[in-house]
């Protein structure tokens, strides 16, 4: 066990409540959906679903990795449910989304990590809600050869995928995964489809340093990444990470600013910005501009 440390006023979470919140529960029931809004906890439910903005989650509630970061439950995942495609796409129609945020747990169990499943899935979106961009949040699919590909060209709106913390702090928090693999995950989008959005994101207060987030900025911007998520990191359980810290209201201005003057097109940092928070709206906005 770790100690906790107490949260600061900063990190508020409002209660889930509202009739627009019962329902997007009973659409996500009803589809037999994992929202990774409810998975991992997210401070944040109350006011994305009563928004009818929610993130789901594909390929099963049981992931192949364990990160000390996250909430998600490890183990033998299930098999494919082959007809998840279509209900996410049925749940998208029915909530009226206008952007939608797709993730999975990884499945390395899988030969393609998942990538033709993905695929399938926001062609089923596209079919079905014709009108909602889609931006997903994928696994690495490292050591799964060139399958990102697939992913690539079933043409997302955005591809996000986490780097999640600084390389440092890889071996610790994120184990299963290597730094510069993700980063060139995100580079193999660009070259293969340049008018797609790329995205990632990194959660602070798990002991870096500004100068490292700094440097994974710039390494972000060689890769030609578009969108930038700056998060507080918030211990789900005590038996997950300790938070090393609470990255003050100021200093995510701070590094807003920074990430703006690399020329991010869009950042979103502050203490309860998670990878799907605001993604819509940031995204509707850009569209205008
Ligand atoms: Fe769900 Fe993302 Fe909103 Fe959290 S920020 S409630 S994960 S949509
Ligand atoms: Fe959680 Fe993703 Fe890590 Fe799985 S790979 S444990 S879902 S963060």
């Amino acid at each position: 066990d770790t100690p906790v440390l107490k949260k600061p006023d900063w990190i508020r979470v409002k209660a889930p409540m509202g009739a627009e919140f019962a329902k997007t529960q009973k659409i996500m029931t009803e589809g037999n959906l994992t929202t990774v809004c409810e998975e991992a906890g997210c401070p944040n439910i109350g006011e994305c679903w009563t928004k009818k903005h929610a993130t789901m989650m594909i390929m099963g509630d049981t992931c192949t990795r364990a990160c000390a970061f996250c909430n998600v439950r490890t183990g033998k995942p299930n098999p494919l449910d082959a007809d998840e495609p279509r209900r996410v796409g049925l749940a998208v129609a029915e909530m009226g989304l206008e952007h939608v945020v797709i993730t999975s747990v990884d499945r390395d169990d899988l030969e393609d990590g998942g990538a033709a499943h993905f695929a399938e899935t926001i062609r089923s979106i596209r079919e079905q809600a014709p009108n909602a961009t889609i931006e997903i949040l994928t696994p690495d699919f490292l050591r799964k050869g060139d399958v990102a590909n697939i992913v690539i060209d079933a043409k997302p709106d955005v591809f996000n995928h986490n780097l999640e913390t600084v390389p440092r702090l890889y071996l610790s928090i994120r184990p299963g995964s290597r730094y510069y693999h993700s980063l060139k995950l995100l580079d193999q989008v660009k070259q293969r489809d340049p008018n797609q959005f790329t995205k990632s994101g990194i959660m602070v207060g798990l002991g870096e340093t500004k100068e490292e987030v700094m440097q994974v900025m710039d390494d972000m911007r060689s890769a030609g990444i578009d969108f930038l998520t700056i998060g507080q990191y918030l211990q789900p359980t005590r038996k997950h990470a300790a938070i090393d810290r609470f990255v003050t209201p100021e200093e995510f201005k701070t590094y807003e600013t920074i990430a703006r003057s690399k020329g991010f097109l869009m950042v979103s940092a502050s203490p309860l910005t998670r990878s799907s928070y605001h993604a819509g709206e940031d995204f509707a906005q850009l569209r205008e501009a």
